[in-house]
């Protein structure tokens, strides 16, 4: 079997080297805020996580458990308080709309997620900077993120072609539209110019800026596509569906393709997909928290170059 499996591992490796060696050699130490507010297990399992893997890079990560009628406030004193770099909270808290408004509470500035309005608005609508002079990055959901690192990685992404439209050509189908992952992740390459399927539950929506990449900012269309029609023309898939018991049809995939999953139940069959695939990540947490940490060092910047503003 030719297939080659990249483990996010290999793929994170050169971001957290490139975090650690800048931590150390301009001697600073970014503080992030993990707020815990639920008894959700896998939760407590991803801040164990995220502690060790800053403390291997040198950010101070520091949990603060509470519970979620305080979070609020909690939030708000930490966007006060100029020692706290970045912000992040374990969802779901209320699982309903509170959750959104609690995104919105996080200030800008900290949002290491990216999943303030703003953040998200221009993500949706290809805004890349956010001010005119294009100093300051806008910061884009830390797994959608590290998606189109994994693709960059393994060269999906067409480097001869300008930035911002190096997937052109490229057809991807995206299994799962979740707020969270799928639906920023399909607007994400179908802005860099892929042609994206993505799939939900109910059908198939196609994320495009058109024939030649005329448009400036993707736009989406409901089709009556299904699986098996989408599958055999893609040259990305991307699983995300959180059951144990799905799998993706390997009969359908493409030969040659890329295969990447990021739920955390295997959505391909190990052994079929290595028979079709020219390449498989079998699963992307680390280079999740990688991002997370690439956007906490970011905001910090953004953070000194407004105090020097200021001042
Ligand atoms: P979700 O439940 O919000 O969304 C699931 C999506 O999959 C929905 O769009 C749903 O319609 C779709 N779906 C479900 N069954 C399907 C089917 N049979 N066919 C087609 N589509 C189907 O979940 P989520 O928050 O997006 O998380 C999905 C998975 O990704 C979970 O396993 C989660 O743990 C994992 N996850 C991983 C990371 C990471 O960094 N690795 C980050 C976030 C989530």
């Amino acid at each position: 079997m030719s297939c080659k499996v990249v483990l996010a591992q290999s793929i994170s490796a050169s971001y957290r080297e490139e975090l650690k060696n800048t931590i150390k050699s301009r001697n600073i130490c970014p503080k992030l805020v993990g707020f815990l507010a639920n008894d959700d297990p896998a939760a407590a399992k991803y801040a164990e996580w995220t502690a060790k893997t800053c403390a291997e890079s040198g950010v101070e990560f520091e949990l603060r458990k509470c519970s979620r009628n305080d979070l609020e406030n909690k939030i708000v004193e930490a966007n006060q308080d100029a020692g706290v770099n970045g912000i992040m909270v374990y969802y779901p808290v209320f699982g309903d709309r509170q959750d959104q408004y609690l995104q919105n509470v996080v200030d800008v500035s900290k949002d290491v997620e990216g999943l303030h309005h703003k953040y998200v608005y221009n993500m949706y609508h290809n805004i890349r900077f956010l001010d005119e002079a294009k100093t300051k990055k806008c910061i884009i959901p830390c797994t959608p993120l590290g998606l189109v690192k994994v693709m960059e990685y393994v060269g999906v992404y067409n480097g001869i072609l300008p930035h911002g439209n190096r997937l052109h050509g490229r057809v991807v189908t995206i299994i799962n539209r979740s707020e969270i992952v799928g639906r920023p992740l399909a607007a994400l390459l179908a802005n860099d110019g892929a042609k994206v399927y993505s799939v939900d539950i109910n059908g198939i929506q196609e994320f495009h800026r058109g024939v030649g990449l005329k448009l400036m900012k993707h736009e989406v269309s409901e089709t009556t596509l299904k699986v098996e029609d989408v599958l055999p023309l893609s040259d990305v898939v991307i699983t995300g569906v959180p059951s144990p018991a799905y799998k993706v049809p390997s009969h359908l995939i493409r030969d040659g393709a890329v295969c990447i999953n990021f739920s955390t139940f295997k959505n391909f069959d190990g052994d079929e997909i290595k028979k079709k695939a020219a390449i498989y990540v079998p699963a992307v947490g680390k280079v999740t928290v990688a991002m997370l940490e690439r956007n906490l060092v970011r905001l910090y910047d953004y953070q000194a170059q407004d105090r020097a503003t200021v001042a």
